[in-house]
């Protein structure tokens, strides 16, 4: 495949990310197709059979198998690449397929793993009940705290994992501190950026060393698929992902990553005005509400860390309102945002963790981790902010806010 334009290297590779966003990872067939082609094929074919023995040896470039290499999934890695400003990118099945890919493909018995608290349901499954099947310890603190990081780390400790601003409760940790922390350590950093994305929020200019995504949020955005992506030098692609990644196949199919693809192109245009319609709606609900989980409002203790690590604070915000009936009740109010436990979507999307994202822990680590029965989470799209702010108002209005 060729480029019709842009074909130097040392030109495209310094171009920005909004450049990226829509160029970068084209590799055009003999046609010349405007839209990236998809190559949905898991095999290829060869002409002789040198050539392929010569490939199989890594004596030679080219495809083999798409479990290891397949054009349309490459365009996408080289596209995440780019606007992440990392070396090397490989594209996964789902953003959990990428969590515990980045986890597994480097941990072994008798290593120990710091994690925020606050995370992801299924990101708390796997330090809390996957790695330790494995003889793998983890320690959990409170992300937050920046002297949490330090007490918890243990002659044997490998890598610290979190997300920031983490899901649903919105803590933001310190990139800078916690990702320095680590590499006076020798820890490795894996940052889930799936809430910001590379368009608000770039880990690796704080230091992080690989950062891992659910792309089936904000990437594709348009609630298509499932993906996810890892981020690294290209060292530890090679040498620590690929091995794993290639024999135990998290795969992202190429149709999949076809749509991500398109994704990325509106990618930084729906994250900032989703940011700000998030904004707008926050201010709108937060007197009429006991408590606002929102790191682009003054009232969110670490604000102001928010609005140094990011360019815009994202899409989803939560807040609380005392009671599961409470919640409930506004939800089945709505009229025009939908109750889904998506996020990242260009619909505005609202949902209750405790009984859905984060209904598989226990009471004690929900209270623990913030996921009061009060708290709901909304995501929000790009429709008029009018039109969300008349129907989250009379949602309010209808369960007594
Ligand atoms: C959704 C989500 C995941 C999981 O991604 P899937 O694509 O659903 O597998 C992981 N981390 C965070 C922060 C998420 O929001």
């Amino acid at each position: 495949m060729k480029k019709t334009t842009g074909t130097d290297r040392s030109i495209t590779r310094n171009w920005r990310p909004a450049t990226q966003a829509v160029r970068g990872g084209t590799w055009r067939s003999e046609h010349g197709e405007t839209s990236e082609a998809l190559f949905l094929t898991s095999g290829y074919t060869y002409d002789d059979a040198q050539t392929v023995a010569d490939r199989f040896a890594g004596e030679a470039q080219g495809m083999t198998y798409s479990r290891l290499q397949n054009p349309t999934v490459a365009m996408l890695e080289e596209r995440i690449a780019l606007m992440e400003g990392a070396e090397a990118c490989r594209a996964q099945a789902s953003g959990m397929a990428a969590m515990t890919t980045a986890l597994l493909c480097q941990l072994s018995a008798g290593d120990h793993v710091v994690g925020a608290r606050a995370a992801f349901g299924s990101c708390r499954w796997l330090l809390d009940h996957l790695l330790p099947r494995f003889g793998i310890e983890t320690t959990v603190v409170d992300s937050a705290d920046n002297a949490a990081w330090e007490a918890a780390i243990r002659p044997n400790t490998k890598v610290f994992f979190f997300e920031t601003p983490a899901n649903p409760t919105l803590d933001v940790v310190d990139l800078k501190h916690v990702c320095s922390l680590a590499k006076s350590r020798g820890i490795v950093t894996v940052v889930d950026n799936a809430f910001a994305t590379s368009a608000l929020q770039r880990p690796m200019d704080f230091g992080a060393d690989v950062v891992a995504y659910s792309a089936t949020k904000l990437m594709d955005g348009q609630g298509r698929v499932l993906a996810g992506a890892i981020c690294g030098s290209q060292e530890w692609v090679d040498e620590v992902l690929l091995p794993f990644q290639r024999n135990t196949g998290p795969n992202i199919s190429p149709f999949n990553a076809w749509v991500v693809h398109k994704g990325l192109e509106t990618l930084g245009l729906r994250a900032h005005r989703q940011s700000e319609n998030a904004v707008a709606l926050g201010k709108f609900i937060e007197p009429r509400v006991p408590r606002m989980l929102h790191p682009g409002l003054e009232s969110h203790p670490r604000h102001s860390l928010a609005m140094e690590q990011m360019t815009a604070t994202g899409p989803v915000f939560a807040f609380d309102v005392e009671s599961r009936e409470k919640a409930f009740a506004i939800l089945d109010a709505l009229e025009l945002a939908d109750i889904s436990n998506n996020i990242g979507d260009a619909r505005t999307l609202m949902c209750h963790p405790a009984s859905t994202t984060h209904a598989g822990m226990t009471d004690e680590e929900r209270e623990a981790m913030g996921v009061t029965q009060g708290l709901l989470r909304i995501n929000v799209g790009l429709e008029d902010i009018e039109d969300l702010k008349e129907d989250l108002g009379q949602a309010l209005e209808a369960a007594g806010f």
